[in-house]
């Protein structure tokens, strides 16, 4: 192989690692955004901002409770969004939360 060689096998192997890998983050990020106007979501008290919780309806909410440290996200813990059986199909906001908020065990 020569240097002309080697360096386009390089960019090829480059190149099909980059593809791998969008279409990985594509596939653990798929479905649009909830909408805090949804039905599900306004019955749930969904806030895509867990800081914005209307504390007066939902007593027991802290600000420190989020989707990223819910149970039920299904996320990993850097994401910024990921999916949640409550809202099949779409995807929560690591900084959201809504009133079945239930603390990630560990
Ligand atoms: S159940 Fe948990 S992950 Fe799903 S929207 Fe509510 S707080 Fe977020």
């Amino acid at each position: 192989m020569n240097n002309s060689d080697r360096r386009t096998f390089m960019l090829q192997v480059v190149a099909s690692g980059a593809v791998l890998s969008a279409g990985q983050a594509m596939a653990q990020a798929s479905g649009p955004k909830v909408s805090e106007t949804d039905p599900q979501a306004v019955g749930l008290g969904y806030k895509e901002d867990t800081t914005k919780v209307d504390a007066k309806k939902y007593p027991n909410h802290a600000a420190s409770q989020n989707c990223a440290s819910c149970q039920l996200f299904q996320g990993k813990a850097k994401d910024a969004a990921g999916g949640c059986p409550l809202f099949a199909g779409k995807q929560v906001v690591a900084t959201g939360w809504c009133s079945a908020w239930a603390k990630k065990a560990g």
